[in-house]
């Protein structure tokens, strides 16, 4: 179609999982923005699709989304595509998307893979309700300023993680969900070596740390829902179980403060690790 702007989605590992309509589409655009030409020229090779590429970098103010619209605007159909899956989620595009809007350019999306939507559809936690993070911050601060936030939604948060850091940040997880919040590492999502394991977070560090395997390739993790202990909190145990852990080892602490609300050890200990004393 004439003007039109197509996003595009591309396979995250498994090039067979390419849609039809995909293929239609790349194959008949005039012109492909790419994140990276080199690399989608390997999945275009694969496709016999010999479309023109522009290469489109977002975070380089070099012009290209305007002389992209001003293509659209011309007349021609443009297909947006990144390195893998879909495009704008943690990727380029929502500069384009807005601009092609803004110039009265249809924007047509085609579904197709995700690997957060792939990561959450085998996850085993609920998907009635979630959330998607992204990436988390690189240094260790704001990274545990934004888990603090996040550590009482009652719904699963999936999160995008580098190999290099996901020791990292299971470890401040760790100290910000408690020992036994459920969470999710799927790695290499649709490749060889697939692996998607569900364990409460101390358990799945301790794997991860034993096995230097699980820390290569690309990985989403995804957190349960806080438990309903944790979420609704009475303010009074919370103070007393804060000052009894200044004084106190944490299981000791929990432990008194679960006796004299009623309510269970465990959940008790798991609060006062979200609390972070
Ligand atoms: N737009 C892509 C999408 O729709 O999934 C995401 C791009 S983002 C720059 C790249 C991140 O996605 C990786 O660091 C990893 O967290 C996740 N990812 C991509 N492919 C994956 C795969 N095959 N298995 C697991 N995670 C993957």
């Amino acid at each position: 179609m004439e003007r039109c702007l197509y996003i595009v989605p591309t396979p995250i590992g498994n090039l067979t999982d390419i849609t039809l309509r995909a293929c239609e589409v790349l194959a008949s655009v005039d012109v492909i923005a790419a994140e990276d030409t080199r690399h989608s020229r390997k999945l275009l090779n694969h496709l016999n699709i010999d479309t023109p590429m522009w290469a489109y970098h977002e975070h380089v103010d070099d012009g290209v989304t305007e002389r992209l619209v001003a293509q659209l605007v011309g007349g021609k159909a443009i297909a947006l595509i990144s390195d893998a899956g879909t495009p704008l989620v943690s990727d380029p595009g929502f500069r384009l998307v807005r601009a092609a809007q803004d110039a009265q350019c249809p924007v047509v999306p085609l579904p197709g893979p995700c690997a957060a939507i792939t990561a959450l559809s085998a996850s085993g936690l609920p998907t009635d309700r979630f959330a998607f993070e992204g990436f988390l911050p690189a240094k260790a601060g704001p990274r545990a300023a934004r888990l603090q936030a996040l550590s009482q939604r009652d719904h699963t948060v999936v999160f995008y993680e580098a190999p290099h850091r996901i020791l990292a940040t299971l470890e401040a997880m760790l100290l910000e969900f408690g020992a036994e919040r459920e969470v999710v590492l799927a790695r290499e999502l649709t490749k060889s070596f697939e692996t998607i394991r569900r364990a409460p977070l101390a358990v799945l560090l301790d794997w991860v740390r034993a096995d230097s395997n699980q820390q290569r390739g690309e990985q989403v993790l995804l957190v349960g829902p806080a438990s309903k202990s944790t979420v609704a909190v009475d303010p009074a145990a919370d103070s007393l179980l804060m000052r009894l852990a200044l004084e106190l080892p944490p299981r000791k602490a929990a432990a008194i403060v679960a006796e004299v609300y009623g309510l269970k050890a465990r959940q008790v200990y798991e609060r006062l690790l979200a609390l972070k004393v």
